[in-house]
């Protein structure tokens, strides 16, 4: 399976629900519904059909993938509504923790924050790509909130974005798309701070819990931001994931003792590259 057949998505919202300045916009995990839309009934078109991650033949070339990662409500709100429209299916990777406690994850936090504050360009571009991303991003989920405190001030009492919650996980499985898991906290399963009892509450106990939501199977792993290694995948595995996804293999030569998908990171800058790749007339 090529990469290209393998979209990954994080936030939906309809253009006139956008507001700017937009953090998920710049970085790329927003797309308009009116762009989905669009590349889906190009896809329609041009006889491809949409299958669920476990569903994937490698010999056939005409099917795509499409996949939500972390759980937020607008796909319940926009997403599923146009699946619906069009009669097609796709995976969905919740985080559990912000959708069980029906919080939001730290990086929302620091989105919100970035984007309330007047930067100009370059800093605004550095906070969404650079360093202090980074230091953020590899801080322990538990330990974020005190580094966004400590760096920029109390943290917003307004929270901007919302999670889907159980049952709207579950309204989404039972009209046939599938959930897979993305973990309990979005921690970073490669970071210095992984002990072995995070990677098992990561990987199990997510599955445990979205498959008591759901009453169904969990059978795919979505890597938090794609951090994986060999010893990970071999541990899904054991823990009875039949496929894993991932942004971008580590090593091609690497072995994957299960299917290891590389997805396209689709949003509304790639979305004309995804058609000219793909040949969408
Ligand atoms: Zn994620």
């Amino acid at each position: 399976m090529n990469m290209l057949n393998v979209l990954m998505l994080h936030r939906v919202l309809p253009k006139g629900e956008i507001t700017y300045p937009n953090s998920y916009a710049e970085f790329g995990t927003l797309i308009s519904l009116q762009t989905l839309e669009n590349v889906i009934c190009k896809l329609i078109e041009n006889n491809f059909c949409f299958v669920k991650i476990s569903e994937i033949e490698n010999s056939k070339n005409n099917q795509i993938a499409l996949t939500f990662d972390d759980g937020y409500l607008d796909n319940f709100l926009y997403a599923y509504p146009l699946l619906k429209k069009y009669n097609i299916n796709a995976t969905f990777f919740p985080v559990i923790e912000p959708c069980l406690k029906q919080s939001v994850l730290p990086i929302d936090f620091y989105y919100q924050f970035i984007d309330e504050m007047e930067l100009d360009p370059l800093t605004r571009n550095n906070y969404i790509r650079g360093e202090p991303k980074k230091a953020f991003y590899w801080t322990e989920p538990k330990k974020q909130l005190v580094f966004l405190e400590n760096k920029f001030g109390e943290l917003p009492k307004r929270k901007r974005v919302q999670y889907m919650n159980s049952e709207q996980i579950k309204e989404l499985y039972t009209n046939g798309n599938e959930i897979g898991s993305h973990g309990i906290t979005h921690s970073l399963l490669t970071a210095n701070y992984i002990s072995e009892k995070t990677i098992s509450e990561e990987i199990i106990v997510s599955k445990e819990i979205l498959e008591k939501i759901i009453s169904g199977p969990v059978k795919s792993f979505c890597f938090p931001s794609g951090y994986y290694n060999t010893d990970l995948i071999n541990f899904a595995k054991n823990k009875n994931y039949t496929s894993v996804c991932l942004i971008k293999k580590n090593n091609h030569k690497d072995f994957y003792s299960i299917p290891a998908y590389e997805r396209f990171f689709f949003n509304e800058r790639t979305a004309n590259i995804l058609s000219e790749k793909l040949k969408l007339k």
